[in-house]
């Protein structure tokens, strides 16, 4: 989608820490981390927010979790833990508008979230 940051990303033509790459999803090292480890794990295909998954997104939506959960693996942080979090439309600070799995790791995290 013509002006999409992460598609950007996903099709190379914007830089970024990519440690993932697959046919259905791209993972890259967040440019403003609040975590030690913090990934986002996208879509290649352009999908504005969680409103606008539909069940033909299944698998691409699945893979996004297995790759954070192979990343937070070899990283180290599967035993000691880590949070995977989607933010939808502006109550929950979503500020790009193509899908992410924020992957974070390497400290405490409070729950309730802010
Ligand atoms: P949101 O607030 O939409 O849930 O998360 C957007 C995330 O994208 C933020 O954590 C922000 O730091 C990250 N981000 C914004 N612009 C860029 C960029 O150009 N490159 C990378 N790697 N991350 C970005
Ligand atoms: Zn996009």
């Amino acid at each position: 989608m013509g002006g999409c940051l992460f598609c950007g990303i996903a099709d190379g033509s914007i830089p970024a820490r990519v440690i993932h790459a697959d046919d259905l999803v791209v993972a890259f090292e967040d440019i403003n981390p609040v975590a030690p480890l913090h990934v986002l794990v996208i879509p290649r295909e352009h999908i504005a927010t969680i409103n606008d998954l539909t069940p033909e997104h299944e698998a691409v939506v699945g893979r996004l979790y297995l790759v954070a959960q192979r990343i937070a693996r070899e990283r180290g942080y599967d035993e000691r833990g880590y949070r995977v979090v989607m933010n939808c439309n502006a109550d929950a600070g979503q500020s790009v508008y193509h899908i992410h799995l924020h992957l974070l790791a390497g400290r405490h995290l409070s729950w309730p979230p802010g």
